[in-house]
Order: C-alpha cells, then structure tokens, then sequence
C-alpha cells in the first residue's frame, strides 16, 4: 500500500479516488475525518491522503493522477508542479517551492 497523493482538498481527492476506481485501481482515503480539527498538527500533516492498495497499480495510478490534474476541465483544483511535484493552490501560477510556473 503507498500513498499517491495528498492535497488540501478533500473535494480533489474524492475525485481522484472515484477517476483511479473507474479504471479498476483499488485506492481508499486517509486523514478524511482530520480536516478542520488539527489543533496543533502541522496543517500537511492532517491533509487527506489517497493511497493505492496495491504496488502494482501505483505507476498506473500515478499516470492517471497527473492526467487528471494536466486536464483543463479541472480548473478548480491544484495544479502538479512539474519539476518538484509539489501541489499548487490553482489560483498561484507559480511554484512556491521552486519557482517554476504553470503551463
Ligand atoms: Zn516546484
């Protein structure tokens, strides 16, 4: 079981979750009960996370993940910065760790 991604969205990842099952992925939700009550936790330590059951589906589930956030349809959600795979807020057209802008 690895995780596959996380984000401060747990509309996005509801929605990951539901595109990895339709292609057959076996995938479930962490930290989903977490938001909004983390107290004193780091706030990235109580995002959900979506993890894949399996080993085998991660390269898969990976490459659909990035096909869904490349998608113009979803304009909503945070975009993968593409040299450091860091998550970004949509409304931020560049990377606050790198640098790097959205294309
Ligand atoms: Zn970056």
């Amino acid at each position: 079981m690895l995780k596959i991604h996380t984000a401060d969205d747990l509309i996005l990842i509801g929605y990951l979750k539901s595109v990895l099952e339709s292609e057959r992925i076996e995938c479930h939700i962490r930290n989903e009960l977490l938001i909004g009550g983390s107290g004193e936790l780091p706030p990235t330590e109580c995002w959900p996370e979506l993890w894949v059951w399996h080993d085998d589906d991660v390269q898969r589930a990976r490459s659909v993940i990035e096909r869904v956030l490349r998608s113009p349809d979803v304009g909503t959600a945070p975009w993968l910065c593409p040299r450091c795979a860091e998550s970004i807020e949509p409304q931020f057209t560049a990377c606050w760790r790198c640098g790097s802008t959205c294309v």
